[in-house]
């Protein structure tokens, strides 16, 4: 998960615990702030639209925030939109906080437009990771579809190879990936070639590219579209030398075996090294993180945060953090979370009975953050755990009667 390198080893004993009782026994030890929601630009794709109300976190609120979750335990921070938050009135302030109490900016997402502005307070931070949202290889696509303002692209890009200096020069380029992501849709599935050429040519560590979904319908990727993309991609992957540090992600166009059966095969390693926990991979973020809102809202995850109909777990301006952290919405959330790992998906379940998570959380690998899950030795003791847990009589009985009567989840509950 984001941050996840930055736990100590009694935190992770602690979430291990946590997935045991069903109970939090520590933490939150990672906190993601999305610090305002507005933005420079207008994509077609975002999916905080609805969101984007201008809002942004009181800066007194915020730092005694920190405090409180400093003392809680909290080793990193994400900063994500909502809004783009290089926009953040104090956002050298912000920096300047986790500075000052050693928490580790473990990621930044950001559109990079505004980044060279932010260098100066940024760099005096341990950073983990910087996720550029360029998306698009050329000016025309970029102002077209993200509505970004005149000359942005080319901003952007000279961001990137500041940020990739300023690191250099202050000798820690090695601890932080830069990292840049495109995307595909109908407008753009023949520009791949160039999304690559163009992420060869700049200082980034890593490169996405999506084919995206979440998009109007007339920007949907056409069938007729998916067989000349898969024979361009399979082309260049090929010409790619053996160690280009590019992640596909087709799933959309539910093409995800083949980018993995061919990036395996272009590196030379079976496809299970491409994602080799897929089968094991649960996600345990509300054991871990808690994401808050520039209102106050806190959800265990930044997907959960614009979802509708999954209700904030409690405000962390009305409330102390540990009351939200330990209360019962939080509870909720790790109960649907555990009970469907413990049922493995032999409880054919009801959608309306869980408010607190998605069908993309009860199954191992299938939530779009499953790619960040990679710690096997954490991964091999949760399970062990939740093997445990399964063979306990009345829960193994409940498992087998699941497989053929419609269960009741609330009896269920009772037995875990
Ligand atoms: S840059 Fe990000 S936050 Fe801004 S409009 Fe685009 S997707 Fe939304
Ligand atoms: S599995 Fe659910 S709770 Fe976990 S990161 Fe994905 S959407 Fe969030």
């Amino acid at each position: 998960m984001y941050g996840w390198k930055n736990l100590l080893d009694e935190d992770r004993r602690a979430i291990l615990e946590g997935i045991r009782t069903g109970e939090a026994s520590g933490g939150p030890f990672h906190a993601e702030f999305d610090l305002i929601d507005s933005c420079n630009c207008q994509c077609i794709f975002c999916s905080y639209r609805h969101c984007m109300n201008g809002k942004s976190f009181p800066w007194e609120i915020l730092k005694s925030l920190v405090k409180d979750l400093c003392r809680d335990g909290l080793r990193s921070v994400r900063i994500y939109g909502g809004g783009e938050p290089s926009m953040y009135p104090h956002f050298a302030d912000f920096c300047a906080l986790l500075g000052d109490n050693g928490i580790v900016l473990e990621d930044l997402t950001t559109n990079g437009i505004l980044l060279g502005d932010l260098l100066p307070s940024l760099l005096n931070l341990k950073i983990d990771h910087v996720m550029l949202s360029l998306n698009y290889s050329n000016p025309e696509d970029h102002s077209r579809f993200m509505r970004s303002p005149r000359g942005s692209f080319q901003r952007v890009i000279h961001n990137i190879q500041s940020l990739a200096d300023g690191l250099e020069s202050r000798g820690n380029r090695q601890e932080t990936l830069i990292h840049i992501h495109f995307f595909l849709h109908k407008s753009t599935v023949s520009h791949f070639t160039e999304m690559l050429d163009l992420s060869r040519k700049m200082p980034v560590d890593l490169v996405t590219i999506r084919s995206i979904g979440e998009i109007p319908e007339e920007e949907q990727i056409q069938p007729w579209q998916i067989k000349p993309l898969l024979r361009t991609i399979q082309r260049e992957v090929k010409a790619l030398p053996i160690g280009f540090p590019l992640e596909l992600d087709l799933s959309s166009i539910g093409e995800q075996t083949f980018s993995d059966n061919l990036l395996a095969a272009h590196r030379r390693i079976q496809v299970d090294q491409i994602a080799p926990l897929r089968s094991i991979s649960y996600c345990y973020t509300p054991w871990y993180n808690m994401t808050i809102l520039p209102g106050g809202e806190t959800f265990p995850c930044c997907f959960l945060d614009h979802t509708p109909g999954i209700l904030s777990c409690g405000n962390a301006f009305e409330k102390p953090v540990q009351d939200i952290w330990n209360g019962k919405e939080f509870q909720r959330t790790r109960y649907e979370h555990r009970l469907s790992y413990i049922m493995e998906q032999k409880t054919p379940f009801q959608a309306r009975r869980f408010r607190k998570t998605l069908p993309c959380c009860w199954n191992s690998g299938s939530c779009p953050l499953s790619y960040l899950m990679a710690d096997p030795d954490f991964y091999m003791a949760a399970q062990d755990i939740l093997h445990k847990l399964r063979n306990r009589p009345m829960t193994s009985l409940l498992r087998r009667l699941n497989r053929w009567s419609r269960p009741v989840i609330e009896g269920v509950k009772k037995c875990l």
